[in-house]
């Protein structure tokens, strides 16, 4: 097995910042300890180099983004310090989902222990997201793999604007996306299909449409491959979700998904996206299920 992971690329963060860098790497260690997994199924991977970013972003952005000429405005934006190992992290980040992708074409799936940055646009970023990671590796196996269908199963709590924008008018790339109405971002784009649920959704009705729109994304895109976005933040325990599934509602949603991928024979790259519970451990549990959940129902891939 082949989990990929980037928390040994920290950027720098002031000490009061609200995004949760830490978890990444007790993500990591929450899988080792489990036992489902050994140190050599964890592996760094190569970054995402210019002409992978090209494929999903303009040049203009990456050069701006390389060489650190952003503008204020776009720094305040992304949410994060400008720094090389900002640009390092976003390039090794949307390299683990690429390799993820590649390995789920050989094995089945496999998962990035970060990514999910749905919130990166073409030519900007926003909401801790700088490079589309599931947009640069959806590009990159359609050029080097020729998949003419892929779908992007997007249940972060946050809709997936970036990759809604990206793939606009693209029949090679459906985007689902299953999100808070009333959460950031507070303009959305259109992705092929959404599904916006109201301040407090519980897990029947979530899991309900959840099913629905899963259904209708593959029945309209009859994938080659699939990325899955498994936020953690539609958890009730989330500061920023404004749902309440219960940590049983969202095993049930890695179980609806993946159990649903898998039966079908679609390959999975799982990317982590959102999470920032009041008690991140709670967070890193929701991820590490998610993970062990596609390992259970996928154990020979
Ligand atoms: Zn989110």
């Amino acid at each position: 097995m082949s989990l990929f992971y980037s928390d040994v690329f920290v950027l720098p963060l002031p000490s009061h910042h609200r995004f949760p860098m830490g978890k990444y790497a007790r993500l990591r260690e929450r899988l080792l300890a489990e036992g489902t997994f050994g140190e050599d199924d964890f592996r760094i991977p190569e970054p995402a180099d210019d002409a992978a970013v090209t494929r999903a972003h303009c040049p203009a952005y990456l050069g701006r983004v390389a060489r650190g000429e952003l503008t204020a405005a776009e720094i305040r934006a992304i949410g994060f310090p400008w720094s090389e190992r900002m640009v390092e992290r976003s390039r090794r980040s949307s390299g683990a989902t690429l390799a993820a992708a590649r390995e789920a074409l050989t094995r089945g799936w496999s998962a990035n222990l970060a990514g999910g940055t749905h919130h990166a646009f073409r030519d900007r970023g926003e909401g801790f997201c700088v490079f589309n990671d599931a947009a640069i590796a959806a590009r990159a196996l359609q050029a080097e793999a020729g998949l003419q269908r892929i779908v992007v199963i997007d249940c972060d709590v946050h809709q997936g604007n970036g990759t809604a924008s990206i793939f606009a008018g693209d029949e090679s790339v459906f985007t689902f996306s299953i999100h808070g109405a009333r959460n950031f971002p507070f303009a959305k784009e259109a992705s092929d299909l959404d599904i916006e649920l109201a301040d407090g959704t519980g897990d029947e009705e979530y899991l309900w449409h959840l099913e629905r729109g899963l259904d209708e994304a593959l029945e309209h895109s009859r994938p080659q491959l699939a990325f899955y976005l498994a936020g953690a933040d539609p958890y009730e325990g989330d500061r920023l979700g404004r749902l309440k599934l219960t940590m049983r509602g969202l095993a049930r949603r890695d179980e609806l998904v993946l159990g649903t991928l898998i039966r079908r024979g679609i390959p999975v790259a799982i990317a982590m996206a959102g999470g920032y519970a009041h008690d991140i451990e709670d967070s890193i549990r929701i991820h590490a299920n998610t993970i062990l959940t596609a390992e259970e129902l996928c154990p020979t891939c």
